[in-house]
């Protein structure tokens, strides 16, 4: 994979570093001059991907999440969420739109389903007790 360009962000599992995700990618996605839609489709994909770090792998404490935004060619942004929490012992069915595990923290289940619609491509690599990475690919509208 050629990478043009490369940032890589870790954080703690703290609901305010969903924010603080957002913002890393938006810095970083200002060079590729992205349009309102895609910048607002991709900060939310993050923001899902790390919520979900914070909420689901570290439930019961807390431990790092690894966010890597690369540029890759033909205006690809490629985005990786990583942490090392419970993981996802059946990753078919938590991709599955309206499940969830925690519907009585009024979870929908429609996180996986929002990165699903929002990029092009979503991944998912989980073992229990191991964690879970997220891999999302989006390419941005060509323009000169
Ligand atoms: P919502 O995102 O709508 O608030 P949700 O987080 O439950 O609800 P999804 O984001 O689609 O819905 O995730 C579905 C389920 O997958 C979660 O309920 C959880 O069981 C599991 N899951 C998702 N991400 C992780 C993760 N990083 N570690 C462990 N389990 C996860
Ligand atoms: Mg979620």
């Amino acid at each position: 994979m050629e990478v043009i360009n490369e940032i890589k962000f870790t954080m703690p599992s703290l609901s305010v570093n969903e924010g603080a995700a957002r913002a890393v990618v938006s810095s970083f996605l200002v060079q590729c001059d992205p349009t309102v839609e895609e910048l607002s489709d991709i900060r939310t994909a993050v923001s899902e991907a790390v919520t979900n770090a914070v909420v689901h792998g570290y439930r019961n404490g807390r431990g790092n999440i690894g966010l890597t935004v690369r540029l890759l060619p033909d205006r690809v942004i490629y985005i990786r969420v990583k942490d090392k929490g419970c993981g996802i012992p059946d990753i078919e069915k938590a991709m599955e739109p309206l499940f969830t595990t925690a519907p009585e923290e009024e979870r929908s289940g429609l996180g996986f389903s929002v990165m699903q619609s929002f990029m092009d491509k979503v991944t998912v690599r989980s073992a229990p007790d191991k964690g879970t990475t997220v891999t999302m690919r989006k390419r941005l509208f060509a323009h000169d």
